[in-house]
């Protein structure tokens, strides 16, 4: 009630003066005066109207630029300013929640894009730009198939069933293997969750060529102890020539079966990360002379073995791991050097490294098979290989054991000239110059 007075008091402020103004001077003065009266009142209106006006049209709406006013209009301002500052307060509120969500998108791991329901891009994640190759300002907008143009994304798209992600291989960016999965939500709207299975996938395969290269390893033993095996079954009288044959081919067979389970058992327990290695100080003197004399007798004198040793220093780490390291690069040399050549077996220190090498005059190995002889099975001649007992694991079991005493593995070689396979062991971790 007091409100409504307060605004209508100027009005009725103004007929009481033009009523006196009647009863004094007559109709026309009063009538006069009510017009001035009023006019007065339109012109204040008008100013404020403009004044308001004026700050609609400002860019920036702060609560301090709202102009002052009087009588009613001291009021809108007022409610004008408040809606001003809750405007504000809520602005800077969901700027902020937008923020944390940016950030949280942005520090996952996996790819996010909002497409809406034309399937454009609305938002994405840095992680999204990588994976697809989006340049968030510039392709806003842009339908999501100019910019992953593969045939299965547009039939995945297209056909939405998308209960099920699309793994994705050719992408820009080279080797990358990316898995999609569209979500949808609101109203037509999709998230586009994409992500890096590049790392998965290439276990996937090396499991998958692993398996596969186990049981073609195996199968060819079994086929020939198998077909002896038949042969011996269905045949009443087998001389004892063939008998003698079948006995020295079946029992070969069932060693190279033997040699590789036992590869294959020492491959597993190096990549278990549970077995550290078991530390002990390693008198690398004592061990190369003992390989020395396998060498010897491996060679069966169609080799001259040298075995050069100029430093006393010993190692820090696995004896067994380090016999079979050493021993597997000095077997290879005598199985890939031809009679008569020569091999050095080398301990020595240099540059404050433990260098262990062996060299040969073999066979060598071309440049291009250089990077991929640690892997497992991987052979250059694999008859060769074959013929004198190789399993195609040993350089996989040699750079396990390197790995794991903090070593490098160095091979050079030239074709018909020889290979030098050296280990270097660093000073600080593995080397010990003096042993009390
Ligand atoms: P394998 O049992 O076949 O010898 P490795 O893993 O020990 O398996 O070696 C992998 C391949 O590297 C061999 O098949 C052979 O082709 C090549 N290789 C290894 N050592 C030598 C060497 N000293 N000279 C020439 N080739 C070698």
């Amino acid at each position: 009630m007091s409100e409504i007075w307060q605004r209508s008091f100027n009005i009725v402020f103004i007929i009481t003066i033009a009523a006196v103004v009647w009863l004094i001077f007559g109709a026309t003065k009063a009538l006069l005066f009510l017009s001035v009266a009023l006019l007065w009142m339109v012109f204040l209106h008008l100013r404020h109207l403009v004044a308001l006006e004026r700050w609609l049209q400002l860019s920036d709406h702060t609560p301090a630029s709202i102009p002052a006013g009087s009588g009613v209009w001291d009021d809108v301002f007022a409610h004008l300013a408040r809606y001003v500052r809750q405007h504000s307060q809520s602005q800077e509120r969901l700027s902020s929640a937008l923020e944390q969500m940016q950030s949280a998108t942005a520090a996952m791991p996996d790819g996010v894009v909002i497409l809406d329901e034309s399937n454009r891009i609305e938002w994405c994640n840095p992680v999204a730009e990588h994976h697809l190759g989006i340049n968030l300002a510039m392709d806003v907008g842009q339908p999501i198939i100019h910019l992953v143009r593969q045939i299965p994304f547009v039939e995945y798209l297209t056909a939405r069933r998308y209960s099920d992600p699309l793994v994705l291989k050719q992408m820009r960016q080279q080797g990358l293997i990316i898995s999609l999965q569209l979500v949808p939500y609101g109203y037509n709207q999709k998230l586009l969750i994409s992500r890096d299975i590049t790392r998965f996938e290439k276990i996937e395969t090396m499991r998958r060529d692993f398996i596969a290269n186990v049981s073609h390893e195996l199968r060819t033993p079994l086929t020939v102890i198998s077909g002896f095996l038949e042969t011996l079954a269905s045949t009443d009288e087998v001389s004892p020539d063939f008998n003698k044959r079948a006995l020295t081919l079946m029992t070969e067979q069932a060693t190279r079966m033997q040699r590789l389970i036992e590869d294959l058992l020492v491959l597993s327990r190096l990549e278990d990360v549970h077995n550290k290695v078991k530390e002990k100080i390693v008198d690398v003197a004592i061990l190369l002379n003992e390989l020395l004399r396998e060498a010897e007798s491996l060679s069966g004198g169609r080799h001259r073995i040298k075995l050069m040793i100029s430093s006393d220093d010993k190692l820090r780490g696995s004896e067994e791991e380090l016999r079979s390291a050493f021993g597997n690069l000095i077997s290879n040399a005598i199985r890939y050097t031809p009679d008569y050549g020569e091999i050095v077996i080398n301990w020595e220190k240099c540059n404050g490294q433990g260098l262990f090498f062996v060299q040969d005059s073999g066979i060598g190995i071309e440049k291009e098979h250089i990077p991929r002889l640690t892997e497992r099975f991987y052979r250059v001649d694999s008859s060769r290989s074959r013929e004198t007992g190789g399993t195609g694991l040993g350089l996989a079991i040699v750079k396990h054991i390197v790995n794991r005493h903090d070593a490098r593995l160095e091979i050079t070689s030239q074709v018909g000239k020889g290979s030098r396979f050296a280990i270097w062991f660093p000073a600080t971790k593995s080397l010990v110059s003096e042993i009390k």
